[in-house]
């Protein structure tokens, strides 16, 4: 329809033109959740192979006041191509950092690492490291509890520097984790050449593998493959128990998912 001149038309229908003010709302809507302080993280727990509680992974919401608990897919990607995501993703960042600093207070949960997800955009921002470090320093946390999740469609552009940058955030202790394995354009260079120290199976596969042979092939290739290079391997969207046997047949060594809890506020 683009290329019909007859009918550049359609770029001006109401239904369009509906859309893009309801975006440009929201957009709106977005920075003064940011004012006013409405989005909330959720925890969800991620478990070693005795169902021990190794950490959580962070996973944000917006606590809307007239909509109620709005989820991520509706609002990040809004975030990020109006450039939101960049005070939204250092909120996170400073919130998943307050968090750590609450539970190293208890000796139960003294030890428990946080996983974070950080968006492309924030990822690529020129002074992300800085961001980082300045977090963990105006909360205290400890470096080494804090893991960031990145994917792969972040980071085969531009690799040297992203290299460069992952190595800056390894020498400050923070952990990398390569979120949702498999789905994108994945390349088993990147394994090779990523300072990595954890895989995650995407829960695609997980959900497929105890019938569909395809997935569970997958499912242990990934985890071959992770362990072969020194990478922790963790399944996410584990919801049976079938499921985790299956895993764990396989090598499987770490798990998340609504069998073991679904992200909670705390
Ligand atoms: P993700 O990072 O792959 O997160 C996993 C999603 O799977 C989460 O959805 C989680 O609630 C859901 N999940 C966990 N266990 C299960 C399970 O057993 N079964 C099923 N069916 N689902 C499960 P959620 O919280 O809606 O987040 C969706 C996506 O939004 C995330 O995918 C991530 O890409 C993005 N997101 C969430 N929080 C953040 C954040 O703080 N920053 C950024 N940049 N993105 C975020
Ligand atoms: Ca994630
Ligand atoms: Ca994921
Ligand atoms: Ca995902």
């Amino acid at each position: 329809a683009k290329k019909d001149g007859r009918n550049l038309v359609r770029f001006f229908n109401p239904a369009m033109q509906a859309q893009i003010s309801a975006r440009t709302a929201l957009e709106a809507d977005l920075h003064q959740a940011l004012v006013r302080n409405e989005f909330v993280l959720h925890y969800q727990p991620q478990v070693d192979s005795a169902g021990q509680t190794l950490g959580m992974e962070a996973l944000v919401r917006w606590q809307h006041p007239l909509r109620g608990l709005v989820a991520p897919m509706q609002f990040i990607p809004v975030a990020e191509t109006s450039g939101l995501i960049l005070p939204l993703g250092r909120w996170i960042l400073d919130a998943a950092c307050r968090q750590l600093v609450a539970w190293s207070q208890t000796p139960a949960t003294a030890h428990w690492h946080l996983s974070v997800n950080v968006s492309a955009r924030q990822f690529h921002q020129p002074d992300f490291v800085a961001q980082v470090e300045q977090a963990l320093q105006q909360s205290g946390a400890r470096t080494g509890l804090l893991k960031l999740e990145l994917t792969e469609s972040q980071l085969v552009d531009d690799v040297e520097n992203v290299i460069l940058k992952m190595q800056a955030l390894k020498a400050m202790g923070v952990c990398m984790s390569l979120d949702d394995f498999g789905t994108g354009y994945s390349s088993l260079s990147i394994l090779k050449r990523l300072p990595l120290d954890q895989l995650k199976i995407d829960q695609s596969f997980v959900r497929e593998m105890l019938t569909s042979p395809k997935d569970t092939g997958i499912v242990r290739a990934i985890i071959n493959v992770g362990q072969s290079v020194g990478l922790q391997v963790i399944a996410e969207g584990v919801e049976t128990e079938d499921q985790r046997a299956a895993l764990i047949a396989l090598g499987c060594t770490h798990f998340q998912g609504y069998l073991f809890g679904k992200p909670q506020a705390l």
